[in-house]
């Protein structure tokens, strides 16, 4: 069974924040191997709206909000459902996700998301001067939309905390609506717009550039799953479902939803839980749009994609392994014709992802303690594609023992047991 071979650094996890840690590692001087069990971008990487979302610092638990969850939930179109066959796996999260939301934890994450972000942005900065990975990053500017005044008023305290930490952004009108993006129903005549608003334009795409350039440079990429891991004198032993093993000297877990299997195989605990996201990409002439659209009482998007236009968003609770509920992304078309009137809504290829979700909408970014040389990266939620260049940063600084650019404190798998 053994073929135990010395690598010497193992990532495991090809989505976008694996594929980003082997770039960092692999420009640090590591021997790299991203151990991947399907196919590179095969989990929410491949998906997603493919926003980089760097002004979303504002935590999704915040004071008050677990009033409004339940008038979601009643809502056949709302933005959240709970499978039944699941919501009683869910208390422990949910228990975290109150606590995140109380003042004092809430203006903590802020902080802590917003540092978070700064890095995103200047090691995004970096990462799309590479060549191949440039024409994948777009401005499209964006245009976050609400349905009243009076839901425009509610959202004003966090623009207010995104000016307050640099970004830059203003109120538009009707007007100004209508030029930005003709086409929309009249109702909306409150909206924010952020022209510097940026996307990538294929996010499975750019997964996989990443990945194939790495494959140029001499990174092994491996198809086998991990199932267990232990750590060894010098680093550690990767077990994989195929009966054989692999040994290095740092791993790197970065398997998005589905981390916490392994992170228990080293008996660490993290409340890490998946959002499951849909969408449904309709083909490029389905509506002339011209930039990213978010209609905030709603929480969905509508983003233009290279191959076409992605309306996507929602939250369902279901774990890892119940099947899709595609209604989920017939209920956005539905909205989106609502809201788009001129849409053709024919034709389109539906998905659904897992979001890597911590009850207080911050990642996990760390060394195991059970095994030093195992670093945890994970539980990036709404935002692993915009955090994945920080993410990567950091990881190579842990592993080789530099300080990281930002303190990893608030990042760690067992925050949870003080919070
Ligand atoms: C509908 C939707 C819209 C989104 N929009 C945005 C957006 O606009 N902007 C943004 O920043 N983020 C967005 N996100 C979130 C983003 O997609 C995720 O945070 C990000 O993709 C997580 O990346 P990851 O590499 O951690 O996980 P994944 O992409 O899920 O990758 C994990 C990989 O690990 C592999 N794997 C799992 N277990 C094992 C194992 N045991 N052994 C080997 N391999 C294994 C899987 O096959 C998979 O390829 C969205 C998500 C969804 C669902």
């Amino acid at each position: 069974m053994e073929d135990v071979s010395g690598a010497d650094a193992v990532v495991i996890g090809g989505g976008i924040i694996g594929c980003m840690i082997a770039r960092y590692l692999t420009e640090a001087g590591r021997a790299v191997t991203i151990l991947e069990r399907s196919e590179i971008a095969a989990g929410s990487s491949a998906g997603n709206a493919g926003i980089l979302a760097f002004p979303e610092i504002v935590p999704i638990p915040s004071p008050g909000i677990t009033w409004k969850a339940p008038v979601w939930l009643l809502d056949p179109l709302g933005p959240l459902t709970i499978r039944p066959a699941y919501a009683a796996r869910l208390v422990p999260w949910f228990w975290h996700f109150w606590r995140a939301s109380f003042r004092k934890n809430f203006e903590h994450g802020l902080k802590v998301q917003t540092a978070l972000m700064r890095l995103a942005i200047s090691e995004f900065e970096q990462v799309r001067k590479d060549e191949h990975l440039a024409p994948f990053v777009v401005n499209t500017g964006t245009l976050d939309l609400y349905d009243s005044e009076k839901s425009f008023n509610a959202a004003a305290p966090d623009w207010a905390r995104k000016r307050k930490a640099g970004f830059d952004f203003h109120r538009v009108g009707r007007r100004e609506i209508e030029e930005l993006q003709p086409g929309l129903a009249p109702q909306f005549e409150h909206a924010i717009y952020s022209d510097d608003g940026l996307q990538v334009s294929d996010p499975a795409g750019f997964t996989r550039a990443i990945a194939e350039s790495l494959r140029g440079n001499g990174v092994t990429i491996r198809i086998a799953e991990a199932e267990a891991i232990e750590p060894t004198g010098e680093g550690a032993r990767i077990r994989l479902t195929d009966g054989s093993a692999l040994a290095a000297r740092t791993v790197v877990v970065a398997c998005g939803a589905w981390s916490k299997r392994l992170a228990k195989s080293l008996g660490e605990a993290t409340p890490l839980d998946t959002e499951r996201g849909y969408n449904t990409t309709l083909p490029a002439a389905s509506f002339p749009l011209k930039r990213q659209l978010y209609f905030n009482d709603h929480s969905f998007v509508v983003t233009p994609l290279k191959d076409g236009v992605r309306i996507g968003g929602a939250v369902e609770f279901g774990g890892l392994d119940l099947p899709a509920n595609f209604k989920r992304s017939d209920m956005l078309i539905k909205l989106a014709k609502r809201f788009l009137p001129g849409l053709e809504t024919g034709g389109g290829e539906q998905w659904m992802g897992l979001r890597p979700s911590m009850p207080d909408c911050l990642p996990v970014i760390g060394r195991s303690k059970a095994a030093p040389n195992v670093i945890y990266a994970f539980g990036h939620g709404h935002l692993g594609l915009t955090q994945s260049a920080a993410t990567a940063r950091l990881v190579s600084e842990l592993s080789a023992g530099q300080k990281p650019s930002i303190d990893l404190h608030d990042l760690r798998f067992d925050r949870f047991s003080r919070l």
